[in-house]
């Protein structure tokens, strides 16, 4: 009991933390990349804060030293007084040494003791004697550990006496500016850190209700609603899948609706050859058993709904197989010609009812196919012609032949296709409104054959129907070379 307890408490818990979610990836993708920022932040502080300071300021010590080695040989005089605001407001050590004296101005806010001034300064200047360059620079680490410091030193000819500029300054900032800074950072930090948090909570919120709003509308649509709007709205993809789904569902409802359609149909198609078929057979038990003329004809008739039967059946299990990907291909390269003069062949039985069936062929044209299929096609195509020529009995099954391509067509002149229908003829259980009224027998399934047969050898097909004037189904295949066999054949049958 305590397990099951536990179990579900985790399970609880999983459920909270979704972390393949778009709201939990895109929080802790933020989050990270924050603290990657902050964590920038402080290493460039901590690692290249104090040597980018220290370049800067021996470049700033260096430009003072010009300023004041300037002004001392401009106004002695008045040295003292630039040379004190320097010191303080720069915050280093300036000194002077002249034949007569030695001036100090000591600004430094580190006090350093003067011993290692005076022991800079003594090194320095004996480093400047001994080059001819006019003035040398040195930085040395503070004993405290603080940081460095420049030490500089100068000539300052004046009245023909050479003079010793020394300046001595701290390359570090000083503990209140470090001190700022790091409060600063730390500011920063949180700032950052909140910012991201919600720019990732906005942004997820943001991703998210369309998803959700698409996912709840698809709930409702698992339950049969096929009202429900598919509303994408928020970006282009949302609105992409959306569009997709609202396609799906659309699809979904004309196939429910065929599909009911096909049920009332079928039934009715399957009742009727059905309620034939016993009542022959009780005719030939109570009336004509003994009559061997009269028998064989009502036999004949429960022949024929059997058969009929079976084409229903048949039909519904290629539609099946077509539709999951069962259907196996016996590819050969044959005449087209041949296989649609073979149709027109077995269809020309129906002259005796009126028919009249012109056959029109071009130069052989040679396809990779499967004959029997492709021929199965071709039969489909001239028996809807013959079933909806209505009272024009005139069909033509033309083949032409361009460059590579070779086009059968079957044109009839009968009821034609209404066409805000055209479209759906393909699609399976669909028949048009006209033939229910009429009453036409079908199962609109052979288009739906027709189509998945064609699409499997990559074939085009169309129809070009007009209401009361007839329909012209075709396909296109492309045309291959005469294969050698058949033509050594042709050549012994010469
Ligand atoms: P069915 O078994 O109903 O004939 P099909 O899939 O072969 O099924 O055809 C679908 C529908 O297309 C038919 O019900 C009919 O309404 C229409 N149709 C097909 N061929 C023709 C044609 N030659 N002339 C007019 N309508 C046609």
């Amino acid at each position: 009991m305590a397990d099951h307890t536990g179990k579900r408490a985790s399970k609880r818990a999983a459920k909270r933390i979704d972390t393949s979610s778009i709201k939990t990836t895109t929080l802790i993708s933020f989050v990270v990349f924050a603290l990657f920022l902050v964590m920038i932040l402080w290493g460039l502080s901590n690692f290249f804060l104090s040597s980018f300071y220290e370049r800067a300021r021996s470049q700033e010590v260096i430009r003072t030293a010009e300023t004041l080695e300037a002004q001392f040989k401009q106004d002695r005089f008045n040295f003292g007084s630039l040379a004190v605001q320097t010191a303080s407001t720069n915050g280093i050590y300036i000194r002077i040494d002249t034949e007569e004296d030695t001036l100090i101005f000591d600004g430094t806010r580190e006090i350093q003791g003067s011993e290692v001034f005076d022991t800079d300064v003594s090194r320095i200047k004996t480093k400047l004697a001994s080059t001819d360059t006019g003035s040398v620079s040195e930085t040395r680490r503070d004993a405290s550990g603080a940081g460095s410091r420049l030490i500089y030193a100068s000539y300052v000819t004046a009245n023909g006496t050479d003079n010793v500029l020394c300046i001595i300054a701290p390359l570090y900032p000083d503990q209140v500016t470090v001190r700022i800074l790091r409060d600063m950072l730390i500011y920063v930090s949180f700032i950052v850190l909140i910012v991201s948090l919600l720019l990732a909570f906005a942004l997820s919120v943001r991703l998210t209700s369309p998803i959700e709003k698409l996912t709840r509308s698809a709930m409702e649509l698992s339950k049969g609603n096929h009202d429900v709007y598919f509303d994408g709205a928020g970006f282009t993809e949302t609105k992409e899948l959306a569009r997709a789904l609202n396609k799906a569902s659309y699809e979904m409802e004309k196939t429910d609706f065929y599909q009911r359609e096909i049920i009332a149909n079928v039934s009715h198609d399957l009742k009727t050859p059905l309620t034939m078929i016993r009542s022959y057979a009780e005719k030939i038990i109570d009336i004509t058993g003994d009559n061997p003329e009269k028998r064989n004809a009502d036999l004949n008739v429960i022949i024929s709904e059997t058969e009929h039967l079976n084409r229903l059946v048949t039909d519904m299990l290629s539609v099946s197989n077509l539709q999951s990907n069962n259907v196996k291909m016996n590819m050969e390269t044959f005449d087209l010609v041949q296989a649609a003069r073979s149709v027109y062949e077995s269809f020309r039985v129906l002259e005796s009812d009126g028919f009249e069936i012109y056959f029109h062929p071009c130069k052989a044209a040679y396809v990779v196919g499967d004959r029997t299929r492709l021929t199965q096609v071709m039969t489909n195509f001239v028996s809807n012609a013959v079933k909806y020529s209505g009272d024009n009995k005139y069909i033509d099954i033309r083949l032409s032949k361009s460059s590579k391509k070779v086009t059968f067509h079957c044109i009839d002149h009968g009821m034609g296709i209404p066409s805000d229908e055209i479209s759906h003829v393909w699609d399976k259980y669909y028949r048009t409104s006209a033939n229910h009224e009429r009453g036409i027998e079908g199962t609109g399934l052979g288009l739906a054959i027709v189509k998945g047969l064609l699409n499997l050898h990559g074939a085009k097909y169309g129809v070009e129907s007009e209401e009361g004037k007839g329909s012209d189904f075709w396909f296109e295949m492309d045309t291959f070379r005469k294969p050698a066999a058949e033509k050594q054949a042709a050549e012994e049958a010469e």
